[in-house]
């Protein structure tokens, strides 16, 4: 059996989208995002939050035939407001990774709001304390940065905070030992691809929601159809060398160029 995790970053307004395109690669619009739970719905499709799908990993409880894992980054105000009403419209249920340093912030989820969103069921997970690239940080910072903001989360929420995603999908072996050592047991990243019993809890695989949006791509990649992750694993590729070639700070200033606010 292999789990496919979606990421979704920002979901705006409907009547936004002409902004979206032109200059947002990230954002999908709450349209956009019905269509999709609507379509994954009519399938059959049910959601498991990180944790469930990490029990199951462990041998303890089983999955739906079809199952999906929804994901949320970087704690937007948007994800209580607009993403949360919609997946208990449809019975659905999400891991939303909060940067801890961003809470309470303009346009970002304030504790009140992640508190309802622990109270429907939803899972919270880490994204870091300043949504710094992980991979640019000494590896004390890093054991610092997610552990501090574990344990902010743990304190001002009152659960478990077992699941960490990487900001900005920056990830080696050095954060995935560091997550551990800070106490994480599900470390999420921007890899593009499916995940079975065998896969490393420490480097789960998401596939990213954004622009230009397709109902039928995303399903496609739900369903495991592997031409699909052929395409989007090659795009994957040439971001990788982009990244190794110009290194973080040249490759955001040339993503901020081509994609302001990404
Ligand atoms: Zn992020």
């Amino acid at each position: 059996m292999r789990i496919v995790a979606l990421t979704f970053h920002d979901i705006v307004p409907n009547g936004n989208d002409a902004a979206i395109k032109s200059d947002e690669f990230y954002r999908i619009t709450t349209s956009e995002f019905e269509k999709l739970l609507s379509q994954l719905r009519k399938l059959g499709y049910q959601t498991v939050s990180s944790r469930t799908f990490r029990a199951w990993q462990q041998g303890s409880g089983t999955l739906p035939e079809r199952t999906v894992v929804l994901t949320f980054d970087d704690g937007h105000a948007n994800h209580f407001e607009l993403v949360a009403p919609l997946l208990v419209r449809y019975r659905f249920t999400g891991t939303f990774f909060v940067t801890s340093g961003f809470i309470g912030t303009p346009g970002y989820m304030n504790w009140e709001q992640l508190r309802k969103l622990v109270f429907l069921g939803m899972e919270i997970g880490s994204h870091g304390a300043t949504h710094r690239p992980l991979t640019q940080l000494a590896r004390a910072a890093v054991v610092d940065e997610l552990a501090s903001s574990k344990t902010l989360l743990e304190q001002r929420l009152g659960i478990p905070v077992q699941a960490m995603a990487a900001p900005g999908g920056f990830w080696n072996h050095t954060i995935a030992d560091a997550s551990k050592e800070a106490g994480y047991e599900a470390v999420w990243v921007s890899t593009i691809g499916t995940n079975g019993k065998e896969t490393s809890p420490l480097a789960l695989r998401r596939v990213v929601v954004r622009q230009p949006f397709s109902v039928e791509r995303i399903v496609a990649m739900v369903e495991g159809w592997q031409p699909a992750f052929w395409w989007a694993a090659n795009q994957q590729l040439l971001i990788r060398l982009l990244k190794r070639v110009l290194g973080v700070y040249w490759y955001e200033q040339l993503k901020r160029r081509l994609v302001p606010n990404a």
